[in-house]
């Protein structure tokens, strides 16, 4: 039998959480953010469910290619754009949007024979500090960029806020200021809010929202789920519980005796562990559901299995589902024991993990 380890992805939840940030967000047009592989939910198979967005946002070419493999024929943004000049011709050949973020990228796009028009985004540094011009040269850029014959004149505008998710965070209004003021006047569709913005910062709503998490249900937003503003999760890890074992009192539990049994307990042992992607930095009380239950885990998480006290669940039976997060436990949650966010989470699925979709 195959190991029952498993992340099942719910397309309806992904469907549904799209029209929830387009009630969100009346009005705007949607690039849906897919990157690092749709954050570990399947790029091809998040495309397919959220046809309906009216772009996809993706790290590299590379993943605009699986989306035109697999037949996506919207838009598709390159979010750091070109690397060098030969990814020129790989963006035409596969009709990509290219972020433009630095000088050197315009020099290229300056220095390129090809004149069929590239379609780009201006990316503002208005205070993260990763990519982008900063402020005082955004203008400049803008300009060099109209001037080009090679680049479509409807350049969009865009930058990413730093501390969106706290929502009393005067960071946010204040790269939003520096955003307007550096476009004062520049025509050109404006994309800023990720998804925290998107729920936080109404004022920041351009003629496009820029989303990732929500999309996939995860929330990043400190003591709150997806759930709290009514997303659904679109990723169930389950496994299953392969032992019940009574220890006595005083006896350890696990890797280093990190956890010391406080009576003659039942511990149960479910198959799952950081050789699948479940953090091993998860702390005893991580919880996790066995049978519809939640329970504590105990002990470190090794390789292939973590410890489960099972006191609170008399009725656990080997066989017994146990699941890591999703549908009845958030994401975020067990990524606030483990010390992340819910996205290092669902990215995080190693390879041996099998992925099943059904239409939740
Ligand atoms: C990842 C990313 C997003 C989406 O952020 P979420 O918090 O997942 O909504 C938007 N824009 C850029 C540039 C990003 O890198």
């Amino acid at each position: 039998m195959s190991r029952a380890t498993s992340a099942t992805i719910h397309l309806g939840a992904l469907r549904h959480n799209l029209r929830r940030l387009r009630e969100l967000a009346p009005g705007a047009k949607l690039m849906a953010v897919v990157k690092a592989d749709g954050y570990g939910h399947g790029l091809e198979r998040v495309a397919r469910a959220l046809g309906e967005a009216d772009a996809f946002g993706v790290a590299c070419i590379a993943d605009g290619q699986r989306l035109r493999a697999a037949g996506v024929t919207r838009r598709i943004v390159v979010l750091s754009g070109i690397d060098e000049p030969a990814d020129i011709a790989e963006m035409h050949r596969l009709d990509l949007d290219s972020a433009i973020h630095h000088d050197a990228q315009i020099d290229w796009l300056a220095a390129d024979r090809d004149t069929r028009p590239l379609r780009v985004w201006l990316k503002l540094d208005s205070g993260m500090h990763r990519l982008g011009f900063a402020p005082s040269q955004a203008r400049d850029a803008y300009a060099r960029l109209r001037a080009l014959p090679n680049v479509d004149p409807a350049i969009g505008l865009m930058t990413h806020f730093a501390n969106s998710d706290v929502f009393d965070d005067p960071q946010t209004a204040a790269q939003l200021r520096v955003f307007e003021d550096a476009f004062d006047g520049v025509p050109g569709e404006r994309a800023l809010s990720n998804s925290a913005a998107v729920l936080g910062w109404p004022a920041a709503r351009g003629q496009w929202i820029r989303p990732g998490g929500l999309l996939y249900g995860i929330s990043v937003v400190e003591g709150r789920s997806g759930a709290d503003d009514g997303f659904r999760p679109a990723m169930t890890l389950s496994s299953k519980l392969v032992a019940i074992n009574r220890v006595a009192r005083g006896e350890t539990v696990g890797y280093a005796g990190a956890w010391t049994c406080p009576e003659d307990m039942p511990v149960g042992v479910a198959q799952i562990g950081y050789g699948d992607g479940y953090p091993r930095s998860a702390a005893a009380g991580t919880p996790v559901l066995v049978g519809g239950v939640r329970a504590p885990i105990v002990g470190r998480v090794s390789m292939d299995l973590i410890t489960i006290d099972l006191r609170g669940v008399p009725a656990a039976r080997i066989g017994d589902r146990v699941v890591l997060w999703g549908e009845g436990l958030p994401v975020e949650e067990v990524a606030a024991h483990a010390g992340t966010i819910g996205y290092e989470l669902t990215c995080g699925m190693t390879r041996r993990v099998r992925f099943l979709e059904d239409e939740r």
